[in-house]
């Protein structure tokens, strides 16, 4: 009898609205350890420091898969390998870092684990993971899905995001 009362529902006035709808998902990546700079800083983040950053990666799509879901998680493995590669132990480091030869031949030297981005802001590396994620997604799905926010917490109190606003 619930059947019937649910397929009334949707038969209602308000089946025109209800058709327009997409389905998501989100997957979270907890406490990865990785140190940066922001070289262009007046105060004290131009200083090497630490973060425990984690992310939360949000997916859509219209249609859902066979499994009935927006996106198999276990599809995922790059995405959660290629977090850990930048973000692991790692010294994250702007390309316009003035210090950047230093950080290279530290890196050689066997000092730190240098990884070299555009930015390495709390957005800025929000907008990366977010258009690695969406590549993938899009890749592995046949552009069936996508993904189209990342959060990324540096800690606690502090985060930064990216997100497509068209879909
Ligand atoms: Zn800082």
């Amino acid at each position: 009898m619930e059947e019937n009362i649910l397929i009334e529902y949707i038969s209602s006035e308000f089946k025109g609205n209800m058709s327009e709808h997409r389905y998501t998902c989100t997957k979270q990546y907890f406490n990865l350890t990785c140190a940066h700079r922001q070289h262009g800083h007046d105060g004290h983040c131009r200083f090497i420091h630490g973060y425990s950053r984690s992310f939360k990666f949000y997916f859509a799509c219209h249609e859902l898969d066979s499994n009935h879901y927006v996106f198999d998680f276990g599809k995922l493995k790059e995405l959660k390998e290629h977090l850990e590669y930048m973000c692991d132990h790692t010294l994250l480091i702007n390309e316009q870092d003035p210090y950047l030869e230093m950080f290279k031949d530290m890196h050689e030297k066997g000092l730190c684990n240098l990884r070299v981005v555009k930015n390495c802001g709390a957005e800025a590396m929000a907008k990366y993971f977010l258009d690695f994620a969406n590549e993938l997604v899009r890749r592995k799905s046949d552009n069936r899905a996508w993904c189209y926010k990342v959060i990324q917490w540096e800690n606690d109190k502090n985060s930064g995001t990216a997100e497509f606003i068209s879909n």
